[in-house]
C-alpha cells in the first residue's frame, strides 16, 4: 500500500525533474519538489480520513449485528444452548433456563447429560457420541428432567461448531417443549385405538370394500359370514352375495360411489361359506377409508326375524280364523274404552253389525245398575296385580233390551308396561244367569228355613242373634236405643207333666203366636231362644218402651186363658219377663244387652213369677234393678 502510494508523486516528480534539466529551469527543482510534496501529503490526508470513515461505519454495522443476534437469543420462543465438546454447558437463553428451571449460574456447573431424564441418559449418550463422530446436525425428540424433579418432553435439534481442522469444539441446541403436543398425540393415538376397538368389537357387524375388495371386517362380520379375518380380507363382497342379487347391488354401489350417498336397510340374501343362507338388512354408505373413497356397509342378520314375521303371519291368519268364526265376541277396546275391533258375532248376539259399534265408549252399553260395580271391578284390577278380570253385566241390544252378558277382559300391556289396549272376549250369559237366580231363589228359601224355628214357626235363635249384631249396629250410627225382653213360660214342666208333651208344643205355638201378635213395629224381632223361651227384641226402644211391651205381652198370654192347672202361680199359662235397654256404644258388645235382660228375668222369677221385671241401664242410676 505504502509503495503504491509513494508510485504517483514520483513519477510526477521525475516527469517535471526532466523537464527542468531540458528547459535548464534546475533552480526551481526545491520549489517543484515542495510543490510535489504538498500534493502527496494532502492525498494521503485524505486516504487516511476515507480509511477512517470505512473502518467506523464497519463497526457499526458490526455491533448492530451483534445486537440484533443477541435479542434472538435472549427472547426466543426456543430454549437454546451452547456446549462445550464434551457437554459442558456454557451458555443457555432465558428460555432454555425457564424451561429446566435452573439459574444461568447453576446452568454453568452442569453438564448437558445431567439434564436428560435418568432412563434414557445411556442411550443419549451413545447417540451423541456417534453425531459427534459424524459431525452432522441431528435432531429428536427426548426427555429432559427439570431442576424440581419434574419432566418434559423437548424438540430438539444440535449442532456442531468445528475448529480449523474440522474437529468439533461446541455444541449448539435449540430444545422446542412438545409435552403439550405429545400428550395431545398420545391422546387422539389412544381414542384412535379406542374407535377402532369400538368397531372392530361392536355386535353390528361391519365391513369396508373398495374395487368389490373387502379391505377391513369386524369380528362380527366374520362370524357371520363364517370365515376368520384373513380368510376374509380380500375377497369379494359377491363371493357372499347370491347371484340374483348382484346385478342390484353393483347398481347401488355405482350410484352411491357417484353422490357419496347412503342407502339404507337393503334386504341382500347372502350365502355364507359353509353355505348357509342368510338374509341381511344392510346400510351402505361412502367413507374416506385410509385415504381413498370406499364403501362402508354395516348389516344385521335378519334371517330369524323374518322366519319370525312369517310365523306370525301364519299365526296371526289363524288367529283370525278363530275370531271371525267364534260364537263368542271378541273385541279389542282402547285403553278408555272404545271399541277398537269387534267380531262379526256381535251381529248376531247382540243385533248390531261391527260398523255400528266401532269407535262407541263400550261403558255406554252397560245397563246403569251394572256400571258402577263394573267400574270399581276394572279400576281395582287396573290398580291389582292382576292383568284380566271376568265381568258379568247386562248389555244393551239393539232393540233397546239388555241382555246378560259375561265378559273376560285382558289387558295388553307394551313394552314399558303401560296398557295398551284391553282384549274383551263376551258371551251371552242370560241363560246362566237365569239358573243362577233360580239358584239363588232356592238358597234364600233354604236360608229362610235355617233361620226359622221348626216347631213355632217364628226365627230361631241364630237368626235372633244375627238380627241383634245388625240393629246393634244401626242403633250405634243413630244414637238410638236398644231393648231386649226375655220371656220364660212359668211352670212349663208342670204343663208337660200334666197335658203331655204334643199339648206342651201347642202351647208353645200358641205363646208365641201372641208374642208375635203383640210386637207391631216393623223391625221388632220375635224369636224362640229355647225350650220354652223367648226374646223380643226393640229397635229405637227406650226402657219405658219396652216395659210396656213386656207388659202387654204378658198381660195377652193370660188373657188367652190357656188352661194350666199344675201352676202353682195360677189356673192359666202365665209368662214371666225381664226387660233391659242400652244406649250401644263402641264399647260395648250386644251380649250385654242380654246379660241384663236375662238378669231381669231371674229377678222376675224369684219374686213370684207371671211379672215383668226392667234393669235400668241408661238412666241416672245404671243397673238398678226394678221390681215391677
Ligand atoms: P219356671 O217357672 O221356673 O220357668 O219353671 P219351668 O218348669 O217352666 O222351667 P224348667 O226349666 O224347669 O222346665 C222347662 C221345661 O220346658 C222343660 C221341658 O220339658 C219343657 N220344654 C222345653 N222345650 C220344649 C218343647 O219344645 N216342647 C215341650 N212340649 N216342652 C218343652
Ligand atoms: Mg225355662
Ligand atoms: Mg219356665
Amino acid at each position: 500500500m505504502k509503495y503504491k502510494t509513494l508510485f504517483l508523486p514520483l513519477t510526477l516528480f521525475i516527469i517535471l525533474y526532466i523537464y527542468l534539466i531540458k528547459t535548464n529551469e534546475i533552480w526551481q527543482l526545491p520549489l517543484l519538489l515542495t510543490m510535489v510534496l504538498c500534493v502527496f501529503s494532502s492525498w494521503q490526508l485524505w486516504l487516511v480520513h476515507k480509511y477512517r470513515t470505512e473502518t467506523t461505519a464497519a463497526k457499526k454495522d458490526l455491533i448492530e449485528k451483534n445486537q440484533k443476534l443477541e435479542s434472538v437469543f435472549n427472547h426466543s420462543a426456543l430454549g437454546i444452548m451452547l456446549a462445550d465438546r464434551n457437554g459442558k454447558l456454557l451458555d443457555a437463553n432465558p428460555k432454555f433456563l425457564e424451561m429446566l428451571g435452573y439459574s444461568m449460574e447453576e446452568i454453568k456447573t452442569l453438564s448437558y447429560i445431567e439434564l436428560t431424564f435418568p432412563d434414557d441418559r445411556e442411550k443419549d449418550m451413545e447417540h451423541y457420541a456417534l453425531a459427534l463422530q459424524k459431525k452432522l446436525p441431528y435432531s429428536k425428540e427426548k426427555r429432559y428432567i427439570r431442576k424440581d424433579g419434574g419432566m418434559f418432553i423437548g424438540k430438539l435439534s444440535a449442532s456442531f461448531i468445528l475448529d480449523d481442522k474440522g474437529f468439533p469444539i461446541y455444541t449448539v441446541a435449540h430444545v422446542e417443549d412438545i409435552t403439550k403436543e405429545k400428550q395431545l398425540e398420545d391422546h387422539l393415538k389412544e381414542s384412535q385405538k379406542r374407535y377402532r376397538d369400538l368397531v372392530t368389537y361392536s355386535p353390528e357387524p361391519f365391513l369396508v370394500q373398495r374395487d368389490g375388495m373387502i379391505i377391513f371386517a369386524n369380528e362380527k362380520a366374520c362370524k357371520i359370514v363364517e370365515l376368520s379375518m384373513t380368510e376374509l380380507l380380500g375377497k369379494s363382497i359377491y363371493d357372499f352375495i347370491r347371484p340374483e342379487f348382484h346385478h342390484k347391488t353393483r347398481k347401488t354401489l355405482a350410484e352411491l360411489q357417484n353422490v357419496y350417498g347412503e342407502a339404507e336397510n337393503r334386504p341382500l340374501e347372502i350365502i355364507t361359506a359353509n353355505g348357509r343362507r342368510l338374509i341381511i338388512e344392510i346400510t351402505l354408505k361412502v367413507i374416506d377409508y385410509e385415504g381413498a373413497p370406499s364403501i362402508q356397509a354395516i348389516f344385521r342378520d335378519v334371517t330369524e326375524r323374518r322366519r319370525l314375521e312369517k310365523e306370525l303371519r301364519k299365526t296371526t291368519e289363524r288367529y283370525r280364523f278363530i275370531t271371525e268364526n267364534s260364537k263368542d265376541i271378541i273385541a279389542f277396546l282402547s285403553p278408555d274404552g272404545r271399541y277398537e275391533y269387534i267380531s262379526d258375532s256381535c251381529r248376531e248376539i247382540l243385533g248390531f253389525s261391527p260398523k255400528e259399534l266401532l269407535g262407541e265408549i263400550s261403558f255406554h252399553y252397560v245397563h246403569e245398575d251394572d256400571a258402577a260395580e263394573m267400574s270399581s271391578i276394572i279400576i281395582g284390577d287396573k290398580a291389582g296385580t292382576s292383568d284380566h278380570f271376568s265381568l258379568l253385566y247386562r248389555h244393551k241390544l239393539k232393540n233397546g233390551g239388555y241382555i246378560w252378558f259375561e265378559t273376560v277382559a285382558k289387558l295388553l300391556l307394551n313394552e314399558q308396561g303401560k296398557a295398551e289396549s284391553i282384549l274383551a272376549i263376551s258371551r251371552d250369559a242370560t241363560k246362566r244367569k237365569e239358573k243362577e237366580r233360580s239358584l239363588e231363589t232356592a238358597n234364600d228359601f233354604l236360608k229362610m228355613l235355617s233361620n226359622l224355628d221348626g216347631l213355632t214357626g217364628i226365627p230361631n235363635r241364630r237368626s235372633f242373634e244375627e238380627t241383634l249384631d245388625h240393629e246393634w249396629q244401626r242403633c250405634l250410627a243413630s244414637g238410638t236405643g236398644l231393648s231386649a225382653i226375655m220371656i220364660d213360660i212359668d211352670c212349663f214342666k208342670e204343663y208337660n207333666d200334666t197335658f203331655g208333651h204334643l199339648a206342651g208344643d201347642d202351647c208353645l205355638k200358641e205363646v208365641a203366636s201372641i208374642i208375635k201378635g203383640s210386637v207391631k213395629r216393623p223391625r221388632d224381632f220375635v224369636a224362640r231362644y229355647g225350650g220354652e223361651e223367648f226374646v223380643v227384641l226393640l229397635p229405637d226402644t227406650d226402657l219405658a218402651g219396652s216395659r210396656k211391651v213386656a207388659e202387654l205381652i204378658r198381660h195377652s198370654v193370660r188373657e188367652k186363658e190357656i188352661s194350666h192347672t199344675a201352676s202353682q202361680v195360677d189356673h192359666f199359662v202365665t209368662i214371666s219377663a225381664g226387660y233391659a235397654s242400652l244406649l250401644p256404644e263402641n264399647s260395648q258388645s250386644p251380649k250385654e244387652l242380654l246379660l241384663e235382660a236375662d238378669s231381669a228375668l231371674y229377678i222376675a222369677k224369684r219374686s213370684g213369677k207371671n211379672r215383668a221385671c226392667g234393669i235400668h241401664e241408661y238412666s241416672a242410676h245404671p243397673k238398678r234393678i226394678t221390681v215391677n
